[in-house]
């Protein structure tokens, strides 16, 4: 006996070998001495398979039994939705496509077989599949509310935003509720692809749609900001990237190069200064860092703004381009010998920590919901799907 079998199939086994015996208990009740033995032992045999890791033999003599008795859908269904959560679609496919095609089903059970092959085929990647179940199951009161959690799971996949709004709009009750900041971030998305090709009317009124599910959304006021600027309105561009510095200084620094931009635009130099001086957030991820790290040079003094990017750094810790930017500086201020005053002392502390820390270096954003560490912000996790999980 492998230890990957006491890993894998132990418990889900023991599980399984409960519910045969239930099962078993349930007929000898029914039946007392009637055929139920032949398919008792026919189940059993199944249940060896399955122990001595052979599962697709199980299946087999599992199907077979179910042609003799269809008493044994809740074991089917449980056994299906085991290799699913096991990661063995194909399996759980097979095991659900026969039951779905056994004629003495109930409706009901039906409608539960058919909710959990949609579920493999999505899980398998077999998105349209899955989608011509799941809009079957919606017309079905029973299932209509998972068929269209299911629904809007998919368009959000395949990033078909208005479908996406559709399914999740016609949820009610919790789901509906939990819809609304999902449906704000498709609203989002959508201004995103108007603004990508100046359709700005449209990308207007879905960020106004945006805002009404949810007035808070930071990214929403933040492409308010964009849509202002893509139409060289600078200045209103300016107020909106502000007006969300002063709450989430974080979440401006997405827009760090823009902003440094729309200040140039309007040659106002005293507010970029100010900005700048203001801003508590380093820009973490490369070309954001260097616009801001090129801003403060063009601005203020050499030693100034050297002094203002340590005072930063001691505050936010160190993201992969500081610590590029920081060991150049150590290496230039080793070259000219100045290791005297603040920045000099702090120089050496730095450099320890950079050492450190050296091996994060590619991971400058983690998902509060995953750990999924990345290089670049997202709204939406690539691992597990999750909206506005990346703390910024
Ligand atoms: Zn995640």
């Amino acid at each position: 006996m492998s230890a990957s079998w006491i890993t894998v199939w132990f418990w889900p086994a023991i599980g399984l070998a409960f519910l045969v015996g239930i099962q078993a208990a349930r007929w000898w009740h029914r039946r007392f001495r009637q055929s139920a033995g032949s398919v008792n032992r026919e189940y059993f045999k199944g249940l060896n398979f399955l122990l001595n890791e052979e599962p697709d033999k199980a299946i087999e003599v599992f199907i077979k039994a179910l042609e003799v008795d269809s008493e044994t859908v809740e074991l089917h269904l449980a056994l299906g939705g085991l290799f699913r959560r096991k990661g063995q679609v194909d399996r759980a496919t097979r095991i659900h496509q026969n039951l779905i095609a056994r004629p003495s089903l109930t409706d009901e059970q039906r409608l539960q077989a058919i909710y959990e092959l949609a579920q493999d085929y999505y899980k398998a990647g077999l998105l349209d599949r899955a989608e011509n179940l799941f809009l079957e199951l919606q017309e079905s009161p029973s299932y209509r509310e998972l068929a269209l959690g299911g629904l809007s799971d998919l368009y959000q996949q395949e990033k078909e935003w208005a479908e996406a709004i559709k399914a999740s709009r016609q949820q009610s009750g919790t789901n509906a509720k939990q819809n609304e900041g999902r449906i704000a971030h498709y609203w989002c998305e959508l201004a995103e692809l108007a603004m990508q090709s100046e359709r700005f009317d449209d990308a207007r009124k879905s960020l106004r749609n945006a805002l009404s599910q949810n007035r808070r959304l930071v990214r929403a006021v933040l492409l308010r900001g964009e849509l202002h600027y893509r139409q060289r309105e600078f200045k209103r561009a300016l107020e909106l990237w502000q007006s969300v510095a002063a709450k989430d200084a974080a979440a401006a620094t997405l827009y760090i190069q823009q902003i440094i931009r729309a200040f140039q635009q309007i040659n106002d130099t005293a507010g970029l200064r100010d900005f700048l001086l203001h801003s508590s957030i380093v820009p973490r991820e490369a070309p954001a860092f260097s616009a801001w790290l090129e801003a403060l040079h063009a601005n203020f003094a050499s030693a100034q703004a050297k002094q203002h990017i340590f005072d930063r750094v001691k505050q936010e810790g160190l993201s992969g381009p500081v610590a590029e930017y920081l060991l150049s500086l150590s290496v230039t201020l080793s070259d000219e010998g100045s290791h005297s005053g603040s920045i000099g002392e702090n120089l050496q502390q730095l450099a320890q920590d950079l050492l450190a820390r050296a091996k994060d270096r590619r991971i400058e954003y983690t998902c509060q919901r995953c750990g999924f560490g990345t290089k670049s912000h997202y709204w939406l996790c690539p691992n597990c799907g999750g909206w506005d999980s990346f703390s910024v």
